[in-house]
């Protein structure tokens, strides 16, 4: 089964997706970029469901490179997959932590039976990954992914990163 790849230039948090993959933090609370826009369009059942979480299996939070999927809330979607993308430029930024999440991410949608799955940036914003590194891993890393998803959406926020992602599919 083949994967396709597309891209959309646009907030995360307006798409229609099986799957909508948060750049979380190993909290699993909520922060600041994609995360906390996901928690506000989303309400209140996905911060829930996480509490819980780290009530359970998820006590030390979630490790940088894993992924753990809970209700999409309000949002167009079943699932909010999150992901903890790696801190670039501390001992964490190793390249194979990032490819990590898109791959956990998919292993997870996969799980759940997602067909169609939308990712952000991950670690290109507050965790200041440079965009045309993670483009490339992102993209690389989706399309060696051995995976039932039919479709990977690319949700960038503006149009550098819409850019450097486009160059890597050219
Ligand atoms: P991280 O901590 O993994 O760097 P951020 O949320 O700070 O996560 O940023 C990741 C990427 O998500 C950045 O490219 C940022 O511009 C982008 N972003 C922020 N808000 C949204 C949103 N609502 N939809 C899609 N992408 C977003």
């Amino acid at each position: 089964m083949t994967t396709t790849i597309t891209l959309v230039q646009g907030d995360i948090t307006g798409q229609s997706a099986d799957a909508i993959v948060n750049a979380a933090n190993s909290s699993l609370l909520g922060g600041g970029g994609v995360d906390g826009a996901i928690h506000r369009r989303g309400g209140p059942d996905i911060l829930a469901e996480c509490r819980a979480l780290r009530a359970s299996q998820y006590g030390k939070g979630l490790l940088t490179g894993r992924a753990v999927a809970t209700t999409a809330g309000r949002l167009d979607a079943r699932w909010v997959i999150h992901t903890v993308g790696p801190v670039y430029g501390s001992s964490g930024s190793d390249p194979s932590l990032l490819a990590s999440c898109y791959r956990e991410s998919l292993r997870v949608a996969d799980e759940l039976g997602a067909r169609t799955v939308a990712f952000p940036a991950i670690s290109t914003g507050a965790y200041r990954w440079p965009l045309e590194d993670a483009a490339r891993i992102a993209v690389e890393t989706v399309r060696t992914a051995e995976t039932s998803v039919e479709e990977v959406r690319f949700v960038l926020f503006d149009e550098r990163a819409y850019e450097a992602f486009a160059a890597q599919l050219r």
